[in-house]
């Protein structure tokens, strides 16, 4: 695609990788690369070049999500409240009974991507079990990172699963594109036997495919992996699967079966104590922060400040809008500081600049793409987002990274590009029809509330 050259300027530019810049600018070259990053009085224009004048606003790096599911948009509120033990089924139950299509996750993955664009997200990581959020993804302009997930909690399904996942990676990767790519999920330890792990791991070495699983989240899980107790072993043992103790914590099985050899993104990490902090670090896993949903839930606070004490790489994310209901990376960083601070009673830890890293190049980092996005730094790919400053909300600005998180919302993004191409300006998603997916989306809310309706919840 070819573009203009572009001179964005503001009153306020965060590079990330150097101190706020008051009354800065952002030179984009015709490839969609950043050109120049400076105060406006040192940045050229370009004869050929567009400018936009964002006024009032911080100019940042776009918003890294490391982990979503854009695929299940329609269960936006549609399980609140209930126990985890039980969220998990009713959301399997209500899925299979309204029995949607694949152009409805299409249609929802799509959905979450406007919405991500409108609160200045530039890359998703998403997992899904459809091959939705990739589709919607290309279409949306955004980048993503997206891991097919693939299930299957009894040993004697671990062919199987393996071999459909494969046949679907075939199929996806075909779709790969320069800013869209392909990984793989091996849900969680209470929905993948440790053969299936296995066999995950080394399919993933073979085919060099990055790696993410939901793992260390909740105490039932736990339970379940450390002695075979609980809620979900006692769901997996009336299907007939047995529930030996299996390793001494998540994070000590996923090593066992080879999967943290495959430097996974590790979704949520809320249950690991020093020794698990210590294998993510020797090998090089990184985690996806979801305060807001781990809290939602109920499954506590994650030791985010020892994780990053010991070195290990950490971004922020927002998790389903089943558990969150929000899709906002301002208000998760936000989340994530209160959380710590909550947690350790102090009023200095994780300051706005920390902040500002986890949201950006550190997200980058966790999922291998820090080398092109995460700072505004001229060589790597012009993905941007602006934040307007002139609301009541946010005026005045002594700091503008602590204006950015503890004053801004998500809704004040007034501004989101990726690799130069301005994929969402002043309200309006300019790659998505936000206005006509509107009934397509209530018609799944519907039939997705009338199968949870339908759906006995197991008591007590
Ligand atoms: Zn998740």
């Amino acid at each position: 695609m070819t573009l203009r050259p572009v001179r964005y300027a503001a009153s306020w530019v965060l590079p990330v990788s150097a101190p706020p810049i008051r009354d800065g600018a952002v030179l984009v070259d015709a490839r969609g690369r950043i050109a120049a990053v400076g105060p406006a009085a040192a940045v050229p224009t370009p004869d050929d070049a567009e400018r936009v004048d964002l006024g009032e606003a911080a100019l940042l790096p776009g918003l890294v999500n490391t982990h979503c599911h854009p695929e299940l948009a329609a269960l936006r509120g549609l399980l609140d409240d209930l126990p985890f033990d039980d969220w998990i089924p009713t959301l399997l139950a209500a899925k299979r009974g309204a029995a949607l299509d694949h152009e409805d996750y299409v249609l929802a993955a799509r959905w979450t991507c406007a919405e991500a664009l409108a609160a200045g997200m530039t890359t998703l990581a998403a997992t899904e079990a459809s091959a939705a959020a990739a589709q919607a993804c290309r279409e949306a302009g955004l980048r993503a990172l997206v891991y097919r997930e693939t299930f299957g909690p009894d040993p004697a399904q671990a062919e199987a699963s393996l071999a459909e996942l494969a046949a679907a990676v075939d199929q996806l990767r075909r779709g790969e594109t320069d800013l869209v790519r392909i990984g793989i999920s091996p849900h969680a330890p209470y929905t993948v036997s440790d053969r299936l792990f296995r066999m995950v791991a080394d399919y993933a070495r073979a085919e060099a495919l990055p790696v993410a699983v939901h793992a260390a989240e909740s105490v039932v899980e736990v339970e379940l992996v450390r002695a075979g107790t609980g809620r979900f072993a006692a769901g997996l043992r009336a299907r007939g699967i047995a529930t030996p103790p299996r390793a001494a914590s998540t994070i000590a099985l996923l090593e066992a079966t080879g999967i943290l050899g495959t430097r996974p993104l590790i979704i949520h990490a809320v249950y690991v104590d020093a020794d698990d902090r210590h294998r993510l670090a020797d090998h090089g896993a990184t985690v996806a922060h979801c305060p807001i949903a781990n809290a939602r839930l109920g499954h506590g606070t994650a030791p985010l400040l020892e994780m990053l004490e010991r070195g290990i790489v950490v971004g922020l994310g927002t998790d389903s809008v089943a558990s969150n209901n929000r899709l906002d990376l301002l208000e998760e960083a936000r989340a994530a500081q209160l959380g710590q601070r909550v947690r350790h009673a102090s009023g200095t830890l994780l300051p706005s600049d920390e902040l500002l890293r986890l949201a950006t190049i550190d997200g980058a980092r966790a999922l291998g793409i820090d080398d092109r996005v995460g700072t505004l730094e001229p060589g790597k790919d012009a993905d941007l987002c602006a934040v307007s400053f002139a609301g009541c909300n946010i005026v005045p600005v002594h700091d503008p990274v602590s204006a950015l998180f503890h004053a801004a919302r998500g809704s004040d993004v007034v501004l989101t590009v990726v690799r130069g191409r301005i994929l969402y300006r002043d309200g309006r998603c300019l790659t998505l029809d936000v206005e006509a997916m509107r009934p397509r989306l209530d018609a799944a809310a519907a039939a997705l509330r009338r199968a949870r309706d339908a759906w006995r919840p197991r008591s007590g």
